[in-house]
């Protein structure tokens, strides 16, 4: 932008304002120079000028009704789009909702950056009890992969510089920009300014596995029987789809995707061994991991779940060194990105690879087309109330004749259901609660999947997960966005039954108002809003919601007794002693 010039709020007193320029436009201008279009945001002192000013300078400011979404937005944005998203909001309790979704975003491996306004250092460090008063770089370190705090407009290109770079490079992660308000209304010589702006070139550069590790992994390959590949969200925001894909193809072995790199290849896929899950990690002798954790969600490579002990080898391919023997052994650790090392892994398995024996796809083959024939009858039930067969079929339906639309996906059951029956046919198709299990990322990734790709978008939530972050269908409204929110309403948090144990008047702590009118909800914004009670209710609001791309909300009515507690993680929850009792005692009958 030509700085100084289209900046009539420099401060009057200055002298000669046209060959000045500040902290609010070089903070703008650093952020344009490196390519970011959208902020999400939500204004407040000391940042609502900059939002006014960036969107004057023709970056799409998205404003939020709380920083928690807009972050949950900036992050799902950066797993779309491979460049860090950005939320900016104001300080310390702006901060901090902020922050969460900071937080969440580092835990994903997704890039973004957290920009907050702050108050006066001087104040705050002498803890003089400013307004907002925080010490907020301090305690966002812990958090997040990097933070930064700029005190001169001089800084603010080398700044932003490396924000981006530390968000992006390496395992992508989240990072903290520290704004002081002064900092904004500083000026400095227009030309020195435009000089001091810096372009990050080449922010995630490719990263070789060396030659002996590709071999190693290549040998570790050829000695299995019963091999499987698990790929992982880090393989699918690498955008390496082609890559992915010859991998899969060219070595013939069943694959299990992860939550979100499900439509990585389709999930009807033939080596998709989704429907087999149990019986593929409990019989696979050499696993490779493709941009994928052993965390909690696959029990860390280890357990009942994965059959006898220490009867698997791991190759695991992941940019992050440090990830390797996090949990089990790795036998052959692949660091570098994803694309590079699927590569190595394609070249070196030259043309005379031997494909998995048939004993091995055929026996998941046959497992799978059996689950998923059993499945076929449940999800085409057509009774009043829905459970989540019912409705989900429907769902699947949908996003098989409408590949393009993105899938938000949060709840407890409302996911796990979800998860397994609705198939994504193409890659960066699916977000939801990531590896943390976070309720309340519905709203703000909604949002960021519509602003991001221009696709449509259908948020699938369970009602308790919708609470978390209802109130920006507001924000969805007043965008005017193509998102369709099916909220998943048994009544309550896992089932909508449950008692109160001391008998007393107060409904039970899981329990929500019977039938409570969400769809109302959108109706207040000017968005469409549907009760739905049957499938074919269901069935018609969200292909209406496609066709017209107007913000609906659709209240599908869900047997209050069909959740079962936690979905399918309850074993995570503590036992009491009352608990422990009932389960020894029924163990012995
Ligand atoms: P999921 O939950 O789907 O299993 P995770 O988030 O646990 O996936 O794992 C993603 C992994 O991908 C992380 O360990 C991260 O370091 C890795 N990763 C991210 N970007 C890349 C990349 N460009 N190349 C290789 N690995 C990557
Ligand atoms: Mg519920």
């Amino acid at each position: 932008m030509s700085l100084a010039s289209t900046n009539p709020e420099l401060s009057e007193n200055t002298v000669a304002p046209e060959t000045l320029t500040d902290g609010f436009h070089l903070l703008i201008d650093a952020l344009k120079l490196n390519g970011v279009e959208t902020i999400y945001n939500v204004p407040g002192i000391p940042i609502t000028d900059l939002g006014r000013y960036a969107q004057r300078e023709g970056i799409r400011v998205l404003s939020f009704r709380h920083e928690q979404h807009a972050g949950y937005a900036a992050s799902a944005a950066g797993f779309l789009t491979k460049k860090p998203g950005v939320c900016m909001t104001v300080s310390a309790p702006g901060f901090l909702n902020g922050l969460t979704a900071l937080a969440n975003a580092t835990t994903n491996c997704w890039p973004m950056i957290l920009i907050s306004g702050s108050s006066e250092r001087e104040v705050v460090d002498l803890m003089q009890g400013d307004y907002e008063e925080m010490d907020q770089l301090a305690i966002a370190k812990p958090l997040c992969k990097a933070a930064y705090r700029i005190l001169h407009a001089e800084d603010i290109g080398i700044g932003v510089a490396r924000a981006i770079r530390a968000a992006v490079t390496g395992r992508p992660g989240g990072v903290y920009l520290d704004i002081p308000g002064s900092l904004l209304g500083q000026t400095m010589d227009a030309i020195e300014g435009k000089n001091s702006l810096v372009k990050v070139i080449d922010p995630a550069p490719k990263q070789l596995p060396a030659p002996d590790a590709v071999a190693r992994a290549i040998d570790v390959l050829k000695s299995a029987k019963k091999p499987l590949i698990i790929m992982g969200k880090g393989a699918s925001y690498v955008q390496a789809d082609d890559v992915v894909r010859e991998l899969i193809e060219k070595s013939g072995i069943p694959y299990l995707p992860m939550s979100m790199a499900k439509g990585l290849l389709p999930d009807t896929h033939p080596q998709s061994a989704s429907a087999a899950r149990s019986l593929v990690l409990k019989e696979t002798d050499v696993v490779l991991m493709l941009g994928a954790r052993l965390n909690w969600l696959l029990s860390h490579g280890k357990g009942k779940q994965w059959g006898a002990p220490h009867s698997k080898k791991f190759i695991q391919i992941d940019i992050e060194p440090k990830e390797m023997d996090s949990n089990v052994e790795i036998a052959a650790p692949l660091v570098g990105d994803v694309e590079s090392c699927a590569q190595a892994l394609i070249d070196a398995m030259g043309a005379d690879w031997e494909k998995p024996s048939a004993d091995w796809t055929g026996a998941i083959r046959a497992k799978v087309d059996g689950n998923i024939q059993k499945m076929a009858s449940r999800l085409q039930n057509n009774s009043v109330p829905m459970n989540y067969h019912s409705a989900l079929g429907v769902i699947k339906k949908v996003f098989e004749d409408h590949p393009d639309t993105i899938l938000v996906n949060e709840g407890a059951n409302t996911l796990d259901f979800a998860r397994s029956i609705v198939d994504m046919h193409k890659p960066r198709k699916r977000l939801d609660v990531g590896t943390w299990g976070v309720m309340g990322v519905g709203m703000g990734s909604a949002v960021a999947a519509a602003v991001e790709t221009g696709c449509p978008v259908i948020a699938v939530e369970g009602d308790s997960a919708f609470g978390f972050c209802g109130m920006e269908i507001e924000t969805i409204c007043r965008y005017d966005l193509p998102i369709c929110v099916v909220i998943f309403n048994n009544n309550g948090i896992y089932r909508g039954d449950d008692e109160n144990l001391s008998g007393g008047d107060d409904p039970a702590t899981t329990a929500f108002v019977k039938d409570s009118r969400y769809e109302k909800m959108m109706e207040a914004f000017g968005g469409v809003g549907i009760y739905a009670t049957s499938p074919d209710d269901l069935k018609r609001g969200i292909l209406t919601a496609l066709k017209t791309g107007k913000p609906t909300l659709i209240n599908a009515i869900i047997d209050e007794a069909a959740g079962k507690e936690s979905g399918n993680i309850g074993s995570l929850n503590p036992q009491s002693i009352v608990a422990q009792t009932r389960a020894a005692e029924a163990e012995g009958n």
